[in-house]
């Protein structure tokens, strides 16, 4: 189907990812901010990380990689805007992902910011968990659904990815949906998006006509949207209902966590729709052409931009995981698919 496209209004930043550099820092209007943080060695390349300032009040939205060359280019960010990273007095994340939450901690160490989060968002891990258990868990469903014994310690999570995942700051603020972030002079709403994580948000700065969307949505990827154990039972069809939150209107320029800015809404929101969707129907010409008989075997059956031979480590668990959150969705759907997928747990709130 051929869909209305967006339009581009990040074009520096647009240019900039063609050739695969950092993107300027940009001032978007009086009062707001663009500053790319790197992503290091993830192919995103860079997290965009926004600064608003109010009447006294300075919040930084999702602060990115936690890194020391990630904190440079942070505070020389800041520093354009005329401010230090001391004068930050909150902190939002779109969702707990290590490249939105990750530098959190430390800018709240050094500047007294309280730090805020989704009301529904979850963490794998607290920091009490018991390490040991997750990753064993976490071998077992990965089994479950057929990752084969040899790519097993590839696939599954590690110490390394545990410590990160531990590590990342506690929220001091929980923003519920429709609320406004407490920030003096500052306007900006919260919509609870989940899909992407389990309680990922968007905020909508009206008085701007911004719409910062976090990895809910993005101009030129799909956001993954992961079956993650323990998690939310229907991810994809969470994600759908979140489109229709935010696909509200499509004339407000739309600040996404990575790639660059557009407007368009609407239009892109109708583009992921129809993604999944076909992403879905794919998965059910699988079933019927191959009969697999685990999630594995279906995810290697289905096209990926790469080729299912190109993908290794991390961007295997995702399209492992992104395949089995199609399983869920269309059986919620009524498709009687016999292929082994645990009912997600639901995840410790904290
Ligand atoms: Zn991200």
């Amino acid at each position: 189907m051929n869909l209305p496209p967006i339009t581009l209004t990040g074009h520096a930043q647009k240019e900039a990812w063609r050739n695969k550099v950092l993107p300027p820092v940009e001032r978007l209007g009086t009062e707001v901010w663009s500053i790319p943080v790197p992503f290091p060695g993830n192919p995103m390349r860079y997290t965009l990380s926004y600064l608003l300032l109010g009447d006294g009040d300075a919040v930084l939205i999702d602060p990115g990689w936690d890194s020391d060359a990630g904190l440079e280019h942070l505070a020389a960010g800041v520093r354009q805007a005329g401010l230090g990273l001391t004068d930050l007095t909150g902190i939002v994340a779109t969702h707990f992902h290590s490249d939105h939450l990750g530098m959190a901690a430390r800018l709240r160490k050094a500047s007294g910011a309280w730090v805020a989060l989704g009301d529904k968002e979850v963490r794998r891990l607290s920091a009490a968990g018991d390490p040991d258990l997750v990753l064993q868990n976490d071998r077992e469903e990965l089994t479950f659904w057929g990752v084969p014994a040899d790519r097993l310690a590839e696939v599954a999570m590690d110490h390394l990815h545990l410590a990160h995942l531990r590590n990342l700051a506690d929220p001091d603020l929980r923003l519920t949906d429709g609320s406004l972030v407490p920030a003096q002079g500052l306007n900006l709403q919260v919509v609870i998006t989940p899909g992407h994580s389990p309680g990922h948000i968007c905020l909508v700065d009206e008085s701007h006509g911004l719409i910062f969307s976090g990895d809910h949505v993005l101009p030129r990827i799909s956001p993954h949207i992961a079956l993650e154990l323990p998690g939310p039972a229907n991810p994809l069809a969470d994600y759908y209902e979140s489109l229709d939150l935010i696909g509200f209107e499509d004339e407000m320029e739309v600040c996404p966590a990575h790639e660059y800015r557009f407007s368009g809404m609407h239009r892109r929101v109708a583009q992921l729709i129809e993604h999944n969707r076909e992403r879905s129907a794919e998965v059910l010409r699988v079933l019927e052409a191959h009969r697999p008989d685990t999630v594995w075997d279906i995810a290697r059956h289905l096209t990926w931009s790469r080729g299912w031979e190109s993908l290794q480590a991390f961007s295997l668990r995702l399209a492992v995981s992104e395949t089995a959150s199609h399983v869920v969705y269309l059986r919620s759907q009524g498709h009687d698919i016999d292929v082994p997928v645990t009912e997600p747990r639901p995840a410790v709130l904290r």
